[in-house]
């Protein structure tokens, strides 16, 4: 196997949702991938190559490869991200890897829930621009959680999604840190667990017709991956299909 090498990029947009939450485009010879999975990308911080892996937001189709993520504070990379300006160079993977897509997800899936924390939206959005979820299911659901409703990003294009797919696309956002109307002011598994996120839109979670796809803070995948597996739900694997996928960022 062919060891993954560093391709050079350049920033070619740069999106700030709020303080800590930024997006940015790169142009690049970059690798071609699956919507769903991520690359490495890098800086040169003194005399080390600092990379970290990022799920790409844009579709497969575009050419600009879009990252989205927030400072950590206490983190080397995230903040030099967020410090880089249009026309900077960045360094990227040259190969995407990471199995949350949508041909890991079993044939006979017929509800696709997405749930993500934070920038955990970005793959979810990334599959949500190809034609396949509206091909495959009949019912996707985007449950979005975040603190502050400021840090809720991409919201004009899952506004445009909600137009285009009406009736089968259900968005809903879930901002902890404040009652927000419309938005549920809790963590995403306590309405697994007592069923309101079923009620709130009208579809019925069962291992017969439902895939879950759990992406971001770890605390969140592992509370809704026990009380998915109470309902009877199993984590997916190649050979053993079942109904959870999932991608820890942290
Ligand atoms: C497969 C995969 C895909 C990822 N994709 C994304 C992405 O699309 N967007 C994104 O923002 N991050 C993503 N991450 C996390 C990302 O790789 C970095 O860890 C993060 O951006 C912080 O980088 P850093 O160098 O500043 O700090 P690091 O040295 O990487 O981390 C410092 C500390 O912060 C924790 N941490 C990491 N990410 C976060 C976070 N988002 N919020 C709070 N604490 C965090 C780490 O666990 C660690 O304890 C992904 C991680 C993995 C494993």
């Amino acid at each position: 196997m062919s060891k993954t090498q560093w391709l050079s990029g350049r920033v070619a947009r740069k999106t700030r949702w709020n303080d800590t939450h930024y997006s940015l485009a790169i142009a690049a010879e970059g690798p071609s991938f699956t919507a769903g999975q991520f690359i490495r990308v890098g800086m040169d911080l003194g005399e080390e190559r600092v990379g970290r892996p990022y799920s790409l937001v844009n579709p497969p189709h575009e050419p600009l490869l879009e990252i989205f993520f927030n400072i950590v504070p206490e983190g080397p990379l995230s903040s030099r991200l967020a410090a880089l300006e249009t026309g900077d160079h960045i360094w990227l993977t040259d190969a995407a890897n990471g199995f949350l897509t949508l041909t890991e997800v079993p044939e006979q899936a017929r509800d696709l829930w997405m749930l993500a924390t934070g920038t955990g939206v970005g793959p979810f959005l990334s599959m949500l621009q190809t034609d396949e979820p509206w091909v495959r299911f009949d019912n996707i659901v985007l449950g979005y959680g975040v603190r502050h409703p400021d840090a809720l990003g991409y919201t004009d294009l899952i506004e445009q999604l909600e137009r285009e797919h009406a009736g089968r696309f259900h968005f809903v956002p879930f901002i902890t840190g404040e009652e927000i109307p419309g938005a549920f002011n809790c963590r995403i598994p306590e309405t697994l667990a007592d069923g309101r996120l079923e009620q709130h839109i009208g579809v019925a979670l069962d291992p017969e017709h439902s895939h879950v796809m759990l992406c971001g803070h770890s605390g969140m995948i592992s509370d809704a991956v026990e009380i998915l597996e109470q309902r009877g739900l199993r984590r997916h694997r190649r050979r053993e299909p079942g109904h959870i996928s999932t991608e820890k960022y942290h």
